[in-house]
């Protein structure tokens, strides 16, 4: 049983720690501050609880294997495990100067195998604990910090599907909107999903008020399906019709995320049907450029759309009256795909 660190706990959980230790559970809000603004124990604290704290919790469970920075200033973190396995979390600076945005793991690998990534090929190892997501967003604070920028959006959008380790992302979103410690509300916070049906009605059930991301890829099931092979168990209609119930509540419009891909999903008559499925729908749609990863587990090669494809992508979709945004490609250079560090440093020591 490996040991407890600090980004297991909630704050009610340390209060009870410290009040089990002898000491006033009301110094759990401060450490607890200290330690997600980065920062050393308050120099007030009893020197007794500060020496207690030391040796119950003398490192976190994750230590920086790899760092990339690319040329438009993404940073991308490899993070060992303490079983050795590794995560990628990245942090992507902000057109604001003193803003960023970070993208959190949720599972070792991912076993969902969607054809174009290359965190789908490397198969399922295992879930990460709710603390090794903490872990992820307090090493991204560090590097936000280093730049004097402050992490104002983080997405779960880095290896795995979040929604099939739905009570740990959501006991890390709890843990990072802990009203005591001021570090992001849930509308700062989006939880992106291929699909997963019943986990989008678990995390509207959750009462977070989080924002919603759904990677469609393809106006239609069987096309989907060739790209994402969870799509022949959740029909794109059933997941429109989740993610309206998600929205219905408070109104708060839903992502939509389309991968371009050349020759697979780009043309103007996929523009055409990806506006009929979302027409009347409250949902944003971002369109996004493809980074290539090798070929998928089919043997398929994926590339990316040309500027003139994306431009007619885009330009049908206005027609049709649909708003879409192209989203800037971060970290090209260093391999923007969610798990292209940890399969480059797989490569490396085999
Ligand atoms: S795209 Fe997401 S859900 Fe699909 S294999 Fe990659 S990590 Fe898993």
């Amino acid at each position: 049983m490996p040991r407890a660190v600090q980004a297991d706990l909630t704050t009610a959980e340390l209060e009870s720690l410290f009040e089990s230790w002898g000491f006033n559970p009301a110094n759990a809000v401060r450490v607890m501050r200290s330690f997600y603004r980065c920062r050393e124990l308050p120099g007030s604290l009893p020197k007794g609880l500060v020496e207690r704290l030391k040796r119950e919790f003398p490192a976190g469970s994750t230590s920086l294997a790899k760092r990339q920075v690319a040329e438009d200033g993404t940073v991308k973190l490899l993070l060992s495990l303490r079983d050795g396995r590794t995560v990628e979390t990245v942090l992507m600076p902000d057109y604001r100067e003193d803003r960023a945005a970070g993208c959190l793991s949720s599972q070792v690998g991912c076993a969902l195998g969607c054809d174009f990534c290359a965190t789908g090929k490397s198969g399922f190892e295992r879930d990460l604990t709710a603390g090794e997501m903490v872990e992820q967003f307090l090493a991204l604070r560090r590097e936000a910090s280093s730049l004097r920028r402050r992490i104002q959006r983080v997405v779960f959008m880095g290896m795995g599907e979040p929604l099939l380790n739905l009570d740990a992302v959501l006991a890390a979103i709890r843990r990072l909107t802990d009203a005591s410690l001021d570090v992001l509300g849930c509308r700062q916070i989006m939880v992106s999903t291929v699909g997963i049906v019943p986990g989008i009605d678990a995390l509207f059930d959750s009462g977070l008020p989080v924002m919603l991301a759904v990677s469609l890829h393809a106006p239609d099931d069987e096309e989907r399906a060739r790209l994402l092979p969870l799509a022949k168990r959740y029909p794109i209609a059933d997941i429109l019709a989740a993610a309206g119930r998600f929205h219905a509540r408070d109104r708060r419009a839903v992502n939509i995320q389309y991968c371009l891909l050349k020759g697979i999903n780009d043309s103007p008559e996929h523009a055409r049907r990806l506006a009929d499925l979302l027409r009347d729908r409250r949902m944003h749609v971002n369109i996004l450029r493809y980074s290539p990863t090798g070929p998928g587990l089919s043997g398929a090669a994926y590339a990316p759309s040309d500027q003139a494809a994306e431009a007619r992508f885009l330009a049908e979709l206005g027609a049709q009256g649909l708003v879409a945004h192209p989203r800037r490609p971060r970290g090209t250079d260093i391999g923007a795909a969610c798990g292209q560090l940890r399969s480059a440093r797989q490569e490396t020591l085999e």
